[in-house]
């Protein structure tokens, strides 16, 4: 009987702890659910806000890009540039100059299409980044390396020899090309080439100097001109970045070699995301640009093939192809400047250095020994050349082209 009672307390002490388990267990409505906090929600605190902040504004970019119309080809100049877009800088865009413009603004015109940005995006060049020499350079005196690549080595650095400066595309159909174009991603950091202070920093270009317009260009999109803190044979540098996604500086800041100014992008009048790049000597104007390739220094290894084609009378021949050849293969095309300024030139579109006077370059050449070959008025002209490290080769094809060409004569049958 005893086992009995025993049994009975037992199971019921056992049927009021699972009752009372049950109760506590018992879903009650004072106590809300819980829900993921905002602060859970957030990514990882050890990102810096800077990275996150210009993700975002490139989607917003992005998202805009979807929607927003094509660019008009012959836009009309805007007389109220818009503010720079900026993540981190508060002062309000410096107007530097009253806006009156007096002369037509340069008129966009077509510049690369698709097929061929898309060609030269191809990421397979971007692998092949040596690190650039260090800056300033100038082994050989005459030399003047002083600029940085407005693009890391990792980034696609490698200019758009298609478009090389100077050149109209390859059938005539582009822009005279002012500066060279450094295929990239949208996205990626822009970099200054060289110390100086920002000059102009939005999209709606138009410079005035002492109150007088010297020019406009909606087709560079959102563009950044800096004026070095040095010269060269007592003129002022400046280099210009255009098409970027996003502005990273104000006009008035000054900026460091290499500090990031911007990231590149497809705004403005373009086919494909690239940075184009120009240098200018003298003056901040779009015909006082020089040939970039010999401001920029090479890659480590690498060096630079500059020449000089001249007709007999003189004159530099003007959209002549020329190759770069070795071993039999062409290793690198490009063309003599077209309209460049000479002592006939009333007007013009781009100039030859102060110290070698060459109509073309090619650029970031691996050393080695190469032949230089000119198609001239139906004659091959051959140059060998030997590419050093860090420094420019030249090549003339003046001497040849003094002497009269042969005229043909019959020749006595039989
Ligand atoms: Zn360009």
């Amino acid at each position: 009987m005893r086992k009995v009672i025993g049994a009975l307390t037992v199971l019921v002490l056992v049927t009021v702890a699972s009752v009372i388990t049950l109760w506590l267990a018992r879903p009650r409505a004072d106590v809300p659910e819980v829900m993921p906090t905002q602060a859970a929600l957030l990514p990882d605190p050890t990102a810096t806000p800077r990275s996150r902040a210009w993700e975002a504004v490139i989607q917003g970019e992005l998202m805009v890009e979807r929607t927003a119309p094509p660019p008009s080809p012959t836009p009309a100049p805007t007389h109220t540039p818009t503010p720079p877009l900026r993540w981190q800088h508060t002062p309000t865009p410096v107007r530097l100059r009253p806006e009156r413009p007096t002369v037509p603004p340069p008129t966009a015109v077509s510049s690369p299409r698709e097929p061929t940005v898309a060609r030269y995006n191809d990421p397979r060049r971007g692998e092949f980044s040596p690190p650039p020499e260090q800056v300033p350079l100038s082994l050989d005196p005459r030399d003047h390396f002083w600029f940085r690549r407005p693009v890391d080595s990792s980034a696609n650095s490698a200019a758009l020899f298609s478009y090389a400066y100077g050149s109209d595309g390859p059938n005539g159909e582009w822009r005279i090309h002012h500066g060279i174009d450094l295929p990239n991603p949208i996205g990626k950091e822009v970099r200054a080439s060289a110390a100086g202070r920002v000059i102009w920093a939005g999209d709606n270009y138009v410079w005035y100097e002492n109150g007088r317009y010297v020019e406009s260009a909606y087709s560079y999109g959102n563009v950044v001109i800096i004026e070095h803190n040095f010269g060269f044979q007592g003129k002022r540098l400046y280099t210009l970045y255009a098409h970027l996604q996003l502005i990273l500086v104000y006009a008035g800041q000054d900026v460091q070699t290499g500090e990031i100014i911007g990231l590149s992008g497809r705004s403005g009048v373009v086919s494909g995301p690239h940075v184009h790049f120009e240098v200018r000597v003298g003056r901040n104007s779009y015909y006082e640009t020089r040939n970039p390739l010999l401001w920029m220094a090479p890659y480590e290894n690498h060096g630079v093939v500059a020449g000089r084609v001249t007709l007999p009378d003189g004159s530099l021949a003007q959209d002549v192809t020329v190759m770069l050849m070795k071993g039999g293969r062409v290793i690198d095309t490009t063309t003599t400047y077209v309209n460049p300024r000479q002592p006939n030139s009333r007007t013009w579109n781009v100039n030859s250095d102060e110290v070698w006077r060459e109509n073309f370059v090619i650029g970031d050449v691996p050393v080695g020994v190469y032949q230089v070959v000119v198609l001239l008025n139906g004659r091959r002209l051959i140059r060998d050349v030997t590419v050093r490290p860090a420094t420019t080769s030249f090549v003339d094809f003046t001497e040849l082209e003094v002497m009269p060409l042969p005229t043909p004569s019959p020749t006595p049958a039989g």
